[in-house]
C-alpha cells in the first residue's frame, strides 16, 4: 500500500467507523454466532499475493461484524463500560503512525515527557493529592490494565518489604548467609491481601509474583472491607507464622460498586506499625478501576484526601469510563524509587547518557514490559477536547440516568429487590418469584432466597438470549447465602435516559414471562 492507496483507504475506513458509530444502536448489541462461526468464513491461510484493501474491508461489514459486540452501543449495559471517543481514536491512530516502543526517554523525548505532563493533570482533575503527582516523590505512568498495575505493584511491594527486612538483618549484625536464609523463609510466608469483594486482579498478581493471596470476608450486604476486619485477619495471619505484605483496598468493586472504609483502615494499619515498629511497612494500593472516574465531580473530590495516610499507589482506568479508548490505565504511586528499585535492570545496550546521570524518566523501570506504545497522546487529546466540564458532564449523564432506574425499581416492589445500596451509577438487584410462589415460601428464608435466585438467573438469561439489551448477573455471598443478583450500568457516550427506561421495560416483561412459566 503506497501513500495514495492509504489516503484512500483511511478515508474509506473512516467513513465506515463514523457510520458504524451513526448506526450503532440498530445493530443487536450481542453477538449471536456460534463458537468456531469465523473458520468457516476465513479460508486458511495467508494469500500468496496481496489482496486489494476494499477485498479486506468488505470482510469487516461480512466477517467481523457478526462476531462483535457492541460495548459503545447505549443498549450495552454490561459489566463496567469501555468508553471510546473519536479523539481517543484519533490518538490511537498517531500512536499507530509514529509506531515507536518508547522505553526510555530517549527512545522519544515527546512519548515520555507528555505522559508526565498528561499524567499530572489527570491526578489534578480526578483530585488525587500533591503525593501522587511527579513533582514531588511519586508520579503516575499509564499501564495497559489496571490487573498489570496490580502486578506490577504487588512486585514492587514484594520487593520493598524483602528490601526493609534485609536492612534491619543487617542492622542485627546477621551474616550474609544468615539472612540469605531468612530472605528464602520470608519469601514463603509472604502474603498479598483484598478482600473477598476485591478483583480477581490481585490473586493473578500473588499467583505471578509467587506470594501467597488471602481474602478478608466482608459483611452481607455490606461488601465493604473496614480498619476491624483488616486488623483481625493480620493477627490470625501472625498467628499462623504469616507475613503480610501487601493490601489491596477498592473504591468501586466489581460485584456492587462498593467502596472500602478507607479512614477504618488507615487507623487500623498506623495502628498495626505503631505496634510493631521493626516491621516493615503494607503496601496498600487502591483499586479503583472503575470508579476512579467519577472522582472527576466535585461531590468525591473529598474521597482521595485520605490516600496519603496509608496508600502507597493508586490506579484507575480512563478507558473504562473516561472516554478514552482501551487501554489506558492510570496508575500512580507515592514514591517512584519503590518501582524503580524493583523493576530497573540496565544492560549495557539500554545505558545512554540521559539515562546516567538521571535527568530524565525511563518508564520501563516503572512497568513490567520493556516496550510501550504512545498512549498519553489519547488521553492528551480526550482532555483537551472534552476539558474538565466535558468529562464532568458525562460521567454525572451515567450517574443521574442510574438514578432514574433506581426510581423505577424502587417503584415495582413486587417484582425487584435492589440488593447492594446503588453507586457510581451501578444498579444491583434481584428478581422475586411470582406472588403466589413468594407467599407459599415468605416464612422459609432459605428458600425464599432460592426461588430469587431461580427466577433472577432465568430473567438475566432469557433478555440476553432476547438481544435487545445485554446485562451481566453475578453471584454475592456464598454457599447457602448466596445471592443471585443482575447488574446494569450504563456509562456508554451514546446513552440517554429513554434508553434505561426502555431496559426497565424489557426488563419488567421479561419478569413477567418468567413470573408465567413458572406458575405453570
Ligand atoms: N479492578 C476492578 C475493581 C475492576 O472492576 C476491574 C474490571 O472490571 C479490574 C480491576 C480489572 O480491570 P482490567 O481489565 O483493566 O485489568
Amino acid at each position: 500500500m503506497d501513500s495514495s492507496q492509504f489516503r484512500q483507504a483511511a478515508h474509506a475506513a473512516i467513513d465506515q467507523i463514523i457510520d458504524y458509530y451513526d448506526n450503532i444502536e440498530a445493530r443487536p448489541v450481542l453477538s449471536n454466532v456460534e463458537p468456531g462461526y469465523l473458520r468457516e468464513l476465513i479460508p486458511p491461510g495467508i494469500p500468496q499475493t496481496g489482496e486489494k484493501w476494499e477485498d479486506i474491508q468488505k470482510d469487516i461489514e461480512a466477517k467481523i461484524m457478526p462476531g462483535l459486540t457492541h460495548w459503545q452501543s447505549p443498549n450495552f449495559l454490561a459489566f463496567f463500560p469501555a468508553n471510546s471517543s473519536f479523539p481517543g481514536i484519533l490518538g490511537d491512530m498517531y500512536s499507530g503512525a509514529f509506531t515507536c516502543a518508547a522505553f526510555n526517554w530517549q527512545c522519544s523525548p515527546a512519548v515520555t515527557e507528555l505522559e508526565t505532563i498528561v499524567l499530572d493533570n489527570v491526578a489534578r482533575l480526578i483530585h488525587l493529592p500533591e503525593d501522587y503527582h511527579s513533582t514531588g516523590e511519586g508520579g503516575g505512568v499509564i499501564q495497559g490494565t489496571a490487573s498489570e498495575a496490580i502486578v506490577t505493584v504487588v512486585v514492587a511491594a514484594r520487593d520493598r518489604y524483602i528490601a526493609r527486612s534485609k536492612e534491619q538483618w543487617v542492622a542485627e549484625g546477621l551474616t550474609e548467609d544468615q539472612i540469605e536464609e531468612k530472605v528464602c523463609t520470608l519469601r514463603g510466608r509472604l502474603v498479598a491481601l483484598e478482600s473477598d469483594q476485591a478483583h480477581s486482579a490481585t490473586k493473578k498478581a500473588a499467583i505471578i509474583a509467587g506470594v501467597r493471596c488471602e481474602s478478608i470476608e466482608t459483611v452481607m450486604g455490606h461488601f465493604t472491607l473496614n480498619g476491624d476486619l483488616l486488623t483481625r485477619k493480620i493477627e490470625d495471619l501472625e498467628k499462623r507464622g504469616l507475613v503480610p505484605f501487601y493490601l489491596t483496598v477498592t473504591l468501586g468493586t466489581t460485584p456492587t460498586c462498593a467502596t472500602d472504609d478507607f479512614a477504618s483502615i488507615s487507623t487500623a494499619l498506623s495502628t498495626y506499625h505503631t505496634a510493631n515498629p521493626t516491621k516493615p511497612k503494607i503496601w496498600a494500593h487502591v483499586d479503583a478501576a472503575y470508579a476512579g472516574a467519577a472522582l472527576v465531580l466535585p461531590e468525591y473530590s473529598h474521597i482521595p484526601s485520605i490516600w496519603p495516610t496509608f496508600a502507597d499507589s493508586f490506579d484507575f482506568n480512563m478507558h473504562k469510563w473516561l472516554l478514552t479508548n482501551f487501554d489506558c490505565s492510570c496508575l500512580y504511586v507515592k514514591r517512584r524509587r519503590d518501582l524503580i528499585d524493583a523493576l530497573s535492570i540496565t544492560p549495557s545496550y539500554l545505558r545512554n547518557e540521559y539515562s546516567d546521570r538521571g535527568l530524565v524518566t525511563d518508564y520501563r523501570d516503572w512497568q513490567i514490559p520493556l516496550g510501550r506504545r504512545f498512549r498519553s497522546l489519547k488521553a492528551w487529546f480526550v482532555t483537551r477536547t472534552f476539558g474538565v466540564d466535558g468529562m464532568r458532564a458525562h460521567v454525572k449523564k451515567a450517574i443521574d440516568i442510574a438514578e432514574v432506574f433506581t426510581e423505577l425499581l424502587e417503584a415495582d416492589r413486587q417484582k425487584f429487590e435492589l440488593v447492594a445500596k446503588p453507586a457510581f451509577a451501578l444498579n444491583v438487584f434481584r428478581i422475586y418469584p411470582p406472588p403466589k410462589v413468594a407467599k407459599a415460601v415468605e416464612d422459609d428464608e432459605k428458600e425464599f432466597r432460592r426461588k430469587c435466585n431461580e427466577v433472577t438467573k432465568k430473567v438475566a438469561d432469557r433478555i440476553n438470549k432476547e438481544g435487545k439489551i445485554f446485562i451481566t448477573s453475578t453471584v454475592l455471598g456464598k454457599g447457602d447465602e448466596s445471592i443471585t443478583a443482575i447488574r446494569v450500568v450504563a456509562g456508554s457516550q451514546s446513552v440517554q435516559v429513554h434508553h434505561l427506561e426502555e431496559a426497565f421495560k424489557i426488563i419488567s416483561d421479561a419478569v413477567d414471562a418468567v413470573w408465567k412459566e413458572d406458575l405453570m
